[in-house]
C-alpha cells in the first residue's frame, strides 16, 4: 500500500513519541537530513517533515503487538494494508483471541473440577500471523492454527474489508483501473486525480 499513494506529509515538533522511533522520520529536506544523527539523539523541537501515515501505522503495529503479543508472535512482513481496515484487524483479532482465551479457560476449569462428567472441549491451536496484506483489492489474512470458527471469523473479515474503503474505512467497493483497490468515492476521486498527474 505505503508507495502506492502519495503519502500526506506534514511538518510538526518532533515528541517523544517520535523520539522512540527515529528510523520513522522521513524528511526530503537534505539540510535537516545533514544535521540527523542515526546514532546520537535528535534535537528537541526541530521541525521535521514526517508522514501521517507511517505514524498512524506505527501506532497500530504497537497496539497490535502489545494487545495480541500471542496472535504476532514472529515477523509476518508488517500490515501491509491501508489504515482504512485497521479497525477490521483490531476486531478479528480482538474476536480470535477472546474465543481461544474462553475455551482455554472452560478447558481448565474442567480439568479442576468437573463432578458432571462432560467431555473436556478441544484445545484449539493459538493463532498467529502468517501474512496480512491487500491482494487485488480485497483484504488477504494467512494466518496458522484456529479452527472452522476462526476460519468464519477471517472470511467474515475479509468480506467486511471489500466493502470498506482501504483508505478512511468508510463504505467502499472496488476499483478496477490500474491496480485493483477498494475505495469510498472521495478516495477513488482522489486516486483517478493522481492517475491523470
Ligand atoms: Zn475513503
Amino acid at each position: 500500500m505505503i508507495g502506492l499513494m502519495k503519502s500526506k506529509t506534514t511538518a510538526c515538533v518532533v515528541n517523544d513519541f517520535m523520539m522512540s522511533l527515529p528510523h520513522l522520520i522521513i524528511s526530503n529536506d537534505k539540510e535537516w537530513l545533514s544535521g540527523y544523527k542515526p546514532h546520537g539523539i535528535v534535537q528537541k523541537k526541530r521541525e521535521i517533515i514526517v508522514s501521517e501515515e507511517e505514524i498512524e501505522y506505527e501506532k497500530f503495529s504497537e497496539e497490535m503487538h502489545t494487545a495480541f503479543p500471542k496472535i504476532f508472535v514472529r515477523p509476518f512482513g508488517g500490515f501491509a494494508i491501508g489504515p482504512g481496515w485497521y479497525q477490521i484487524i483490531r476486531s478479528l483479532c480482538r474476536n480470535i483471541q477472546s474465543y481461544i482465551d474462553s475455551r482455554d479457560c472452560h478447558r481448565l476449569s474442567l480439568m479442576k473440577s468437573n463432578p458432571m462428567n462432560r467431555a473436556l472441549p478441544e484445545q484449539i491451536e493459538q493463532v498467529t500471523v502468517d501474512q496480512i496484506k491487500e491482494k487485488f483489492g480485497g483484504l488477504r489474512f494467512y494466518y496458522s492454527g484456529g479452527d472452522e470458527k476462526i476460519d468464519g471469523m477471517v472470511t467474515m473479515a475479509e468480506s467486511w474489508a471489500a466493502h470498506t474503503c482501504e483508505t478512511c474505512g468508510k463504505p467502499g467497493k472496488s476499483r478496477e483501473g490500474g491496480w485493483i483497490r477498494t475505495l469510498c468515492d472521495e478516495h477513488e476521486a482522489e486516486r483517478q486525480k493522481q492517475m491523470k498527474e
